[in-house]
């Protein structure tokens, strides 16, 4: 596919392959844009934020919600692109397509719905006879930068509320996934979006993040991905708005009283979809001393039962993960926790990009399936006395989007929801599961701000006050 800057389709003689993460085969190619497409980008950019401002609000509702129209249409090529490009199977390709196409109508929807506050100025000491309301205006030039796990649905929860605040958008997708963000550019020029208020540059972002991050113009960055990218890119983006959708190693508690069937099947769903690469997988696994070994008996053939192979066979459950070095990463760091004293219940083996699903038990904080991000299909069980353990050693990270806990105690839930440092609380089921609707976010190293598109749309606006004296 071509990229899409200032209005035209644009190829280049240089350009990357987009490949299958379960055979290797090219799917595409896309071009490898530089600095300069990005300068040129923004340029556009900015005149493309002059005409969304000014456009009315029920404009641009109208545009998106035919942008989610002609999602519907093309559903099945979207849940297929997916697939093909990311490596999730394709229930779960499908899934992403239908949710993303969901985020998009909320987003339209989110475009009637920008307002402000009135105040009554009256109550400040010199506020006699003076009446204030705020106005909430668009940011200008949002750029989002996206991560290649939900390569359409996280493209989805930046285009579209910066579309409904009457931004400009410029996306810049994960290079092993950028087709699912193109078809998106593309169903918006279809639905009548002015041709500037949206450009996707395809290119690596280790070479043309800096000139998107530092440039002046670009008033919000809007990143989805890992934590040391989001650090620099903070570090590089001086003085603009940024909301940062990072990483985790997500922790579910296990307490005496929970149902071992529920939480079996919530821990296989909700630490092996997308092979694991959700930011919100679960990984740190803690279960009560007097259920560790018959929780253990229970998951075990939870996790053997999820098959692997080709993503687009509909009788596998867990597809590749999106590049031979990430799974050989996996892989060291299962052998590093068994050689510091860690056992395999189930998996541990690799044959390219496939990792099998595998469970550890008596995984220590220490080691590097435990305290780091491990994004892959693999997580660790830890023994805990009670829930007070439970509960610091959740805490005892510097990330924290998404925890769990399996409980019957209202006491001890509570107690889990007020304590644990995490910007999603799960009671009785794991910690991957999201409505696109709710805020979504992460606190500590996971990041700063919120999405779904209400708080999106919020994000990517400023509050100008307005004093009537
Ligand atoms: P990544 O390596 O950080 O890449 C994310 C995006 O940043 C890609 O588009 C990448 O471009 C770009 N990028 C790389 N270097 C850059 C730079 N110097 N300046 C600007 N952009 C740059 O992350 P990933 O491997 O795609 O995704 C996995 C990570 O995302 C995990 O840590 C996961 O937890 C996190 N994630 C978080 C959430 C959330 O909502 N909190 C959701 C999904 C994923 P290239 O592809 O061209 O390198």
């Amino acid at each position: 596919m071509k990229m899409y800057i200032a209005g035209e389709w644009v190829d280049k003689a240089e350009t990357m392959d987009v490949v299958n993460p379960y055979d290797g085969s090219v799917v595409d190619t896309v071009p490898r844009g530089d600095a300069a497409d990005i300068d040129r980008a923004i340029d556009s950019a900015e005149r493309g934020a002059k005409v969304m401002a000014a456009m009315s609000a029920h404009e641009r509702y109208e545009i998106i919600h035919r942008a989610a129209d002609l999602m519907l249409e093309r559903l099945d090529d979207l849940g297929r692109t997916i697939t093909l490009e990311e490596g999730k199977v394709l229930a779960e390709g499908m899934g992403e397509a239908s949710r993303a196409q969901e985020t998009i109508v909320l987003s339209a929807e989110e475009a009637k719905r920008l307002t402000g506050e009135t105040l009554d100025l009256s109550g400040a000491s010199n506020g006699a006879g003076k009446f204030g309301f705020t106005l909430r205006v668009p940011c200008g030039v949002v750029a989002a930068i996206t991560p290649f796990n939900f390569p359409l649905n996280l493209v989805c929860h930046k285009v579209g509320p910066a579309l409904a605040a009457g931004n400009s958008i410029i996306i810049k997708p994960a290079s092993d996934t950028p087709l699912s963000a193109l078809k998106l550019t593309e169903i918006f020029v279809d639905a009548g979006l002015p041709a500037e208020a949206i450009q996707c540059v395809t290119g690596s972002g280790g070479v043309i993040g800096d000139a998107i991050s530092s440039n002046p113009k670009v008033r919000k960055i809007s990143f989805t991905g890992s934590r040391d990218v989001g650090e620099h890119i903070c570090q590089v983006a001086g003085l603009k708005k940024v909301t940062m959708e990072l990483g985790s190693n997500a922790p579910l508690i296990v307490m005496p009283d929970a149902d071992l069937e529920k939480v079996a099947a919530a821990t296989a769903n909700t630490g092996f979809a997308n092979a694991g690469q959700v930011c919100i997988s679960t990984q740190r696994v803690f279960a009560s001393n007097e259920v560790y070994g018959d929780f253990i008996d229970a998951l075990k053939p939870a996790v053997e039962a999820l098959t692997t192979g080709n993503p687009l066979d509909s009788d596998v459950k867990m597809g590749p993960m999106i590049r031979v070095q990430d799974a050989e990463r996996v892989e060291a760091w299962v052998q590093e926790a068994v050689g510091s004293g860690a056992s395999v219940v189930t998996g541990g083996t690799r044959e390219g990009t496939m990792h099998a699903p595998t469970i550890l038990a008596d995984v220590a904080p220490e080691m590097k399936v435990s305290c780091d991000e491990i994004f892959g299909p693999a997580l660790g069980i830890s023994r805990i006395d009670d829930i007070d353990q439970a509960i610091a050693m959740a805490n005892d990270t510097n990330y924290g989007l998404s925890a769990a806990i399996f409980t019957e105690n209202l006491n001890w839930a509570l107690q889990f929801a007020q304590q644990v440092e995490s910007g999603n609380i799960h009671i009785n089921w794991g910690t991957q599961w999201r409505a696109d609707l709710m805020p979504y976010g992460g606190l500590k190293e996971s990041g700063m701000g919120k999405e779904g598109p209400k708080y999106a749309v919020e994000e990517m606006t400023e509050t100008k006050m307005v004093v009537i004296h």
